[in-house]
């Protein structure tokens, strides 16, 4: 477990404390139309203010290349920030200069600002000293709430926390624990589910997952390319054939050093066409007809699955069993979540699961809040589970 501060290693009262959010929130014509992360972020601004810091915010939104573009204003998030806290909200134009300094000076305790988009400034995204130090200059504390960006070495999650005393927010806090209960210390035997299209976007994930696991499932698309490479026709399917050699060396690898056990779809939901409605038929594994795409694995692999993941305490879980978004290959993964989610509720097992298709997976079979925990951060959960120090995390350290 990385060592980390917490927020209560900090003395906080009459500083000023900047904090590291994650306010990438969807907006539509200057309205906010999704709120789960700025009710997620108002945790750790709400007991900083309560505590009397002066609470300075400072995030991220979209992707405007170093440039001042409106349509990237963090302005629109002002109000929803302040329902959610429940107090006003001060908005600084720009992040660091005469403008920021001005409302953070006029800042009193408990009081809260937000800083205008960090990526206004090539130099953010540079992780640039100078820039960093800029920031600096508007507090005493720095704070890092923001896991999704921190696999990113940016000014505003890497620099600045060697200039401030640092520490984790709350959010940043319960992505970090519950991520070292499931692999770093986990209750075993472990097992992760990994789906999704390719093989080729999670090979250092399934590369670092068999030397930590017990068992590793293997569904979706990607499954195509294992199932190929054992000597399986797959027909029409999605399928990574370049991917053959390093797939084999995977399973080779799995068997011979790591100890973990591989577990590949025994039949599937195949049709001829990718569209909602269209005719599907279940087939053994074997018998994927030439013109045929498999779409979801079928029933019986999905006993299959629950019955490896029976003895297990700790489950991770990356990546849909099947096309999910269309019906009704939906089928397993919502058969298998809520498997998963009745015996973690039970308190059987520890479930961690996370990425953007998972999280809209986990939706879908309506098991979000039955879950251990359910990371909304895609890239920096992945890059955790493929064994990756973050810098965000690693600067937090000491
Ligand atoms: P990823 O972003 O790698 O987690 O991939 C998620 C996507 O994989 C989802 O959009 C699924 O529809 C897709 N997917 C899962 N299983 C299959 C499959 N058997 N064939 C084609 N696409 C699939």
């Amino acid at each position: 477990m990385v060592a980390f501060k917490k927020l209560e290693d900090l003395d906080v009262k009459g500083k000023r404390v900047l904090v590291r959010a994650d306010l990438n929130v969807p907006i539509r014509d200057g309205k906010v139309t999704g709120l789960s992360r700025i009710v997620r972020g108002a945790e750790t601004l709400r007991e900083l203010s309560s505590r009397g810091a002066r609470v300075v915010v400072c995030s991220h939104l979209g992707r405007p290349k170093g440039e001042r573009n409106m349509e990237f204003t963090l302005q629109p998030v002002v109000e929803p920030l302040a329902e959610a806290l429940g107090r006003p909200v001060a908005f600084a134009d720009d992040c660091v200069g005469p403008v920021a300094e001005m409302v953070v000076n006029g800042l009193g305790e408990g009081d809260v600002a937000l800083l205008e988009n960090l990526r206004f400034h090539p130099e953010e995204e540079k992780n640039d000293p100078e820039f960093a130090r800029k920031l600096a200059t508007l507090a005493d504390l720095y704070v890092n709430d923001a896991f999704s960006t921190s696999h990113r070495a940016h000014a505003s999650t890497e620099y600045i926390a060697h200039l401030l005393p640092s520490a984790a927010g709350r959010l940043m806090q319960a992505e970090l624990e519950a991520l070292s209960a499931a692999l770093r210390s986990p209750k075993r035997p472990v097992a992760a589910i990994v789906g999704g299209a390719k093989v080729s976007t999670k090979l250092e994930l399934l590369g670092n997952l068999i030397t930590h696991v017990d068992v590793l499932v293997i569904g979706g698309g990607m499954a195509n390319t294992f199932l190929y490479a054992k000597g399986i026709s797959v027909g029409n399917s999605l399928c990574e054939k370049e991917m053959a050699d390093t797939a084999r060396a995977i399973m080779e690898k799995a068997e011979t050093e790591a100890g973990c056990r591989i577990i590949l779809p025994m039949d599937a939901v195949v049709a001829r066409e990718f569209r909602e409605g269209a005719p599907s038929e279940i087939v053994p594994i074997r018998d994927v007809p030439e013109d045929s795409m498999i779409l979801d694995v079928g029933p019986a692999s999905v006993t299959r699955i629950e019955e490896a993941l029976e003895p297990c305490h700790t489950i991770v879980w990356n990546g849909p069993l099947g096309a999910f978004e269309i019906p009704p290959f939906d089928a397993a993964t919502v058969a298998a979540a809520k498997w998963v989610a009745e015996r973690t509720k039970a308190g059987k097992f520890l479930t961690v699961a996370g990425g953007g298709d998972t999280v809209a997976a986990m939706a879908h079979a309506g098991v979000t809040g039955d879950l251990s925990y359910l990371s909304a951060a895609g890239g920096a959960f992945l890059e955790w589970l493929e064994g990756k120090t973050l810098p965000g995390v690693a600067a937090l350290e000491g």
